[in-house]
């Protein structure tokens, strides 16, 4: 059988594992050292406990023939899709209906998946932020439309936007025509947020140029500011021009419990190859209901219960404690003089690293002096050379010991 050659042309994953090349070797150099990672995204904290509750109600009606269920419905039960509809986007004025909403396991798999609808080859051309979460640019090497990487690791065929401090975080909208762009907001890796006027710049965009905007929103439980639109369905004319994707792992601490959903609003339309028009909607429930059988009856009534007013107060708790987390990080890196950014609507923070430091050679710095992993920000593309990731997952402890650290410990 002939592969997919197109995996070739993946660069090695090369920031993880090289993360975790220098963190060993430390390790095994300083066997003594209690290093502290806050290098990952992945939550900390147990499920909140409404989420508990109704989970272990459901594994009851499991055991039991007059409550089992098998088989569901591959876009999700009504009851959840229901219960997000009316909390996450009617509350908030957009016009988004339960029937338009796709239960799914992970925004990781969504936004990857996605990409199964659409022209293969280069027939798109595919607009992402620099930096930017790897998963968009992988998944679109791997479908062909990209070719391979340049020195810089840009790949050939991909339309980058910076994304800096320089430009305030709001990248250029593209002079030319793209088909498709990727936007991530709260952003992950810069933890930058995206205002009401810069959204509705890239919907105005998305329109003129008929072009899709896909919109990772899988950090929107972390916006604090009230001014901040959490969906791009808050601005007028995005239900014709705009996916979105939302996700339970971060909001409700479900990454390793597995729910999420992505919402098709009915009037965002494609062009075939003879230049018919048809909903993505349509194509996009085929592909969901051949390719996938539903998140667990269980996952789902946990998800659900994030709804519940135990549930609103718990998930809030947990989202203000990785944010008060995040300010604890700021507060430490600019008490050095450290220039940061986000950690204000976002559990990332970034900085600028100190002396000009290359992204890994402050990596090292940071493991060698204060026993700390970061994320080296040119991992998440070339515009992130000289940037670095500090996550606020993590224990209380652990982020003020590591704090503790850097303030007393790092030679700046
Ligand atoms: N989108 C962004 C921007 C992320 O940072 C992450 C996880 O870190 C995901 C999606 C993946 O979310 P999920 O756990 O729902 O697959």
């Amino acid at each position: 059988m002939r592969i997919n050659d197109n995996y070739l042309n993946l660069q090695a994953g090369y920031l993880f594992p090289e993360i975790a090349r220098r963190t060993s070797e430390f390790a095994e150099a300083n066997p003594d050292a209690n290093i502290i990672r806050l290098g990952i995204g992945d939550v900390t904290e147990p499920l909140p406990a409404a989420c508990i509750d109704a989970m272990q109600q459901a594994v009851t009606e499991m055991g039991k023939r007059e409550t089992f269920r098998g088989y569901g419905p591959e876009q999700g039960y009504d009851f959840l899709r229901e219960k997000i509809a009316e909390h996450e986007f009617q509350a908030r004025g957009c016009d988004i209906h339960a029937n338009e909403i796709f239960i799914s396991d992970g925004s990781k798999c969504d936004t990857g998946n996605i990409l199964d609808i659409f022209a293969p080859g280069r027939a798109n051309t595919i607009a992402v932020l620099d930096p930017v979460y790897p998963v968009y640019v992988d998944t679109n090497v791997m479908a062909g439309n990209a070719g391979p990487a340049d020195g810089s690791g840009h790949y050939e065929g991909l339309v980058y936007m910076a994304a800096t401090a320089e430009n305030n975080f709001s990248p250029q909208i593209p002079d030319g025509k793209v088909d498709v762009i990727y936007l991530c907001y709260p952003n992950n890796p810069t933890g930058a947020v995206a205002t009401r006027e810069d959204l509705s710049r890239w919907v105005a965009y998305a329109r003129e140029h008929d072009a899709l905007i896909l919109f990772d929103a899988a950090y929107e439980a972390f916006i604090c500011d009230p001014s901040i639109p959490h969906s791009i369905y808050e601005i007028d004319g995005a239900r014709d021009v705009a996916i979105e994707f939302r996700s339970f792992s971060k909001k409700a601490g479900f990454t390793g419990t597995r729910c999420a959903y992505n919402i098709v609003p009915r009037s965002v339309m494609g062009t075939t190859s003879n230049g018919t028009r048809i909903s993505l909607h349509d194509i996009w429930y085929r592909r969901h209901t051949t390719k996938f059988n539903e998140v667990g009856y269980i996952v789902q009534r946990g998800a659900e219960a994030v709804y519940s007013p135990d549930g609103q107060d718990q998930t809030d708790e947990l989202v203000h404690f990785y944010m008060a987390n995040a300010k604890i990080v700021r507060q430490a890196l600019q008490s050095l003089g450290i220039m940061v950014y986000g950690g204000v609507n976002a559990p990332y923070v970034w900085l600028k690293t100190p002396n000009n430091l290359t992204s890994f050679d402050f990596f090292d710095q940071l493991l060698n002096e204060a026993h700390v992993v970061g994320t080296p920000g040119s991992g998440f593309g070339a515009a992130g050379e000289g940037d670095f990731r500090i996550s606020g997952f993590n224990s209380r402890k652990n982020v003020h010991e590591a704090m503790r650290r850097v303030t007393e410990n790092l030679k700046i």
